[in-house]
């Protein structure tokens, strides 16, 4: 069995919170200045003598056992298992809150949301142009124009001014793309 380094273990102490851990384990806990105090499991505590330190992530006994130290060390004393055992048991709660931090659901349903309003655009230019190009050919619709003073290609190109002259409805594939966005 190959050893475990000190480097792991720190990270297991620094990382799991001794105030979390200790409520799961299910003793409460009640706020005292900085600090947490509860009844210490390891003796039979009538008065609250457990303390535990956020702030440096350990947990001491001040009455009759005057039990203390890190999260290892509370998990090896409360179940009774060895040191080994209680790594084992603490890498496999770290590894659970990492694949539930993990979870990227809302970012991916944003990035459909902004893929689907840019093929929305492509939609529309392509329907804008389609129209532009239906107007320049149809023998009727710039005539009518001329009638409303709107003489200048220019202008009726800068505007990509259209004419719906309901053909484009033969053209596209699926008539559900433009309304079911
Ligand atoms: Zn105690």
């Amino acid at each position: 069995m190959a050893r475990i380094p000190q480097s792991e273990i720190d990270h297991l102490n620094q990382t799991i919170s001794l105030t979390n851990l200790v409520q799961s384990d299910g003793i409460e806990l009640k706020k005292h200045g900085k600090d947490y105090l509860g009844l210490c499991p390891f003796h039979n505590d009538i008065s609250p003598s457990l303390i535990i330190s956020p702030d440096k992530n350990l947990w001491n006994c001040l009455g009759a056992c005057s039990e203390g130290g890190t999260v290892v060390q509370w998990t090896m004393k409360l179940k009774d298992i060895s040191f080994r055992h209680a790594v084992e048991l603490l890498r496999g709660e770290v590894a659970t809150k990492q694949v539930k931090s993990s979870d990227d659901t809302p970012k991916k349903t944003m990035n459909t949301q902004w893929a689907s309003e840019q093929d929305n655009q492509i939609l529309l230019k392509r329907v804008i142009n389609y129209y532009h190009q239906v107007l320049k050919n149809n023998s009727e619709a710039l005539p009518y124009l001329k009638d409303r003073g709107l003489v200048n290609n220019e202008m009726i190109d800068h505007f990509k001014l259209g004419f719906a002259d309901r053909t484009l409805g033969y053209l596209l594939p699926q008539r559900g793309s433009i309304e079911g966005g």
